[in-house]
């Protein structure tokens, strides 16, 4: 119900079924030249109008893609059904060059290839019927071109298959500069947040560590049990520090940054060699594949901070023992880097959540490493994707423009 009545409201889709359901019973009752006769033809006819509007009816309630291929089987039934019942009736042969259009509606691919293939399929099997068969005649309309007829059935399919292909890039697009407008909009808030919070918070913080650092160092008057604490708690405000810290490298961009050749191995050694003793905590191992070919232009100190925030992801949601894969390679003008998990993985809701400031499933989390990595990939003109299933792994494909070295 959901998705589908965010596309189309439901007064609009039941004035629809409910004028397709007048013209059925219209086509049943008036001038029909088997009413009265109810043969079984005729009973064919009424049986499969009854199932289809039942499930035009029913299908807001279960919007399911089984449901949609019983929808696009009953209304191929039924009109091949007047097709053959109705030989007389001129117009029915284009209602079969229409089918799959019917899927084009639903806006699900996969439904919408096996319409035209079960379409195909069905008017092979018509074809064949009437041109081997039908020595009385009866389709004398269709018989009379069947060339003709089979060119437009095929012209039709191909038109139909355009619609669908033309409409489907553009929603795809539509959909892209939607998200990466949302992207956009959520980067604005944070960096209005980052310089509030760094205001506000970072000079009471620099005091109060200032103090505690004095008393534990100089002070006589604590015993070693509270200095103990006294650490713990520089510690703690250390941490804080260090999340301003990262608000405030958004909040204000250093202009002066170096940009500089990285030779993307280089730096994924590094950064692997080092949080390869943060994956064995839990047994975790990091394999590496980089192609030699891998330059982009970045700074090398936010380019591996982009790649630490993404592999130690990684390495957080996978469970004992597992290994994470770091993978890059070049790909036309970009170096696409690849950093799969086969761990927790995430739903749909969670991956659209992603990048938002303090977003974190994390007990000890902060939720600003993703939000960082969107950031530098935006800055540095690149993408950056996730394909996540809840309990299989996440990979997350980040690209950057890549150049030769000279
Ligand atoms: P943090 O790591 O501090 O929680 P991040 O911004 O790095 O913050 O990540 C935000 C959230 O995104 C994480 O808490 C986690 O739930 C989810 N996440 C990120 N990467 C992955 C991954 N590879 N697999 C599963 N969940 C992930
Ligand atoms: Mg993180």
């Amino acid at each position: 119900m959901k998705e589908f009545y965010t596309l189309i409201s439901k007064k609009i889709y039941y004035s629809v079924v409910f004028m397709i359901m007048a013209l059925i019973m219209i086509g049943l009752l008036l001038g029909n030249p088997r009413f009265g006769e109810y043969d079984a033809g005729y009973m064919l006819h009424i049986g499969l109008a009854i199932v289809l509007i039942a499930c035009l009816l029913l299908y807001p309630k279960y919007e399911h893609h089984i449901f949609r291929i019983i929808i696009i089987v009953v209304a191929s039934a039924f009109l091949y059904t007047i097709f053959f019942l109705y030989p007389e009736t001129r117009s029915t042969f284009i209602f079969l060059c229409f089918i799959p259009a019917i899927s084009i509606l639903f806006f699900d691919s996969k439904l919408f290839y096996f319409s035209l293939l079960f379409n195909g399929l069905s008017f092979t099997i018509i074809f064949n019927y009437i041109f081997l068969m039908d020595h009385d005649n009866v389709y004398v309309y269709f018989k009379q071109d069947l060339v003709g007829n089979v060119i437009n059935f095929l012209a039709s399919q191909a038109i139909i298959y355009l619609i669908y292909h033309f409409t489907n890039v553009r929603m795809r697009k539509q959909k892209l500069y939607y998200e990466q407008l949302q992207n956009s909009e959520r980067l604005k808030t944070t960096g209005q947040l980052a310089a509030a919070v760094a205001h506000e918070i970072r000079n009471p913080l620099t005091v109060v560590k200032g103090f505690l650092q004095f008393y534990r160092e100089k002070d006589t008057a604590f015993d070693d049990e509270a200095k103990g604490h006294f650490t713990l708690m520089i510690d703690e405000l250390n941490t804080a520090e260090q999340v301003i810290s990262q608000f405030l490298s958004i909040a204000k961009p250093d202009k002066n940054i170096k940009m500089e050749l990285v030779n993307v191995k280089v730096i994924l050694q590094s950064v692997t060699d080092l949080l390869r003793s943060y994956g064995l905590l839990h047994d975790n191992t990091i394999e590496l594949n980089v192609d030699d070919n891998c330059f982009i232009c970045a700074n090398s100190i936010e380019y591996k901070q982009l790649m630490i925030n993404i592999i130690k992801n990684a390495i957080e949601a996978s469970n004992l023992g597992d290994s994470v894969t770091v993978n890059a390679k070049r790909k036309n003008d970009f170096v696409e880097m690849e950093v799969i998990d086969y761990g927790c993985g995430m739903s749909e809701a969670e991956v659209a959540a992603l990048g938002t400031p303090f977003y974190s499933l994390k007990s000890n989390g902060t939720g600003l490493g993703l939000m960082i990595c969107y950031h530098i990939i935006e800055k540095y003109n690149g993408t950056i994707s996730f394909q996540s299933s809840e309990g299989k792994g996440t990979t997350v494909t980040l690209c950057l423009p890549a150049i030769k070295p000279v």
